[in-house]
């Protein structure tokens, strides 16, 4: 029998048609914002440091970052009917985000896609003791700077349970995730990203892509990983 293929899925720009971090960042920070983005792209800091930055150009009002998060909250086509065939098939679907995470539950619950999402692993963003909004990164790696959610240790970690991995994504900073799953589902800046590598990847525009394919072996993708998730962390 084959075994189930799990699907680690992106957030912010993949499951939703925006980056609702990069848009809240936007609206709140404006140039600051632009800044701190430019330095991330040009590879200045690492997404970590991007998000800690954005972060402190916010208001300390979470009621009011979720009202906005909501405002432009749009699920990308086809994203239900992949649920419901993924579900029928036995295939785990585990969004791995490392966006501000504090709407994506609120979002999910509002389109009615809470309870067809298997796990959720993101990063959290409250308010703390000194009345200060802080990003917090409980799945970060405990040494390597890069990433606020280790991404390739969630893929690592569904390959050691048996299972082959399919990744989807849109950013350039999914490609630590990407560079260990059995397939990738790539566009825009990972698509990219993945050519710079050398990696394998099918483009894809929506969800009905990614319907009725067919699912990849277990591999070994070590060798060509841009990471070590459960190592040190980024390679040199
Ligand atoms: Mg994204």
């Amino acid at each position: 029998m084959a075994s189930e293929t799990a699907y680690v899925i992106d957030f912010d720009g993949t499951v939703t048609t925006r980056d609702i971090t990069t848009e809240l960042g936007l609206f709140f920070g404006g140039k600051k914002f632009i800044e701190i983005d430019q330095s991330y792209q040009a590879k200045k800091i690492p997404i970590k440091s991007w998000l800690q930055a954005a972060v402190a150009l916010l208001p300390v009002d979470l009621e009011k970052l979720k009202n906005r998060a909501f405002e432009w909250a749009e699920i990308r086509p086809g994203f239900n009917t992949f649920l419901q065939k993924a579900r029928a098939a036995n295939n785990p679907v585990i969004i791995a985000s490392d966006g501000l995470g504090f709407y994506i539950e609120p979002i999910l619950d509002q389109f009615g896609l809470l309870g067809e999402v298997d796990q959720i692993y993101r990063n959290d963003t409250v308010i703390n003791d000194q009345g200060l909004l802080e990003i917090l990164n409980p799945h970060a790696h405990p040494t390597c700077v890069v990433c606020g959610n280790c991404k390739a240790r969630i893929v690592v970690q569904q390959k050691a349970a048996g299972r082959p991995v399919i990744y989807i994504g849109d950013g350039s900073n999914d490609r630590f995730g990407a560079s260990w799953a059995d397939r990738i589902f790539a566009r825009e800046d990972l698509a990219l990203t993945c050519e710079r590598h050398n990696l394998a990847y099918s483009p894809w525009w929506d969800f009905y892509d990614i319907i009725n394919i067919e699912e990849p072996r277990l591999t070994d993708r070590d060798s060509g990983s841009l990471c070590s998730p459960l190592g040190a962390g980024v390679k040199s």
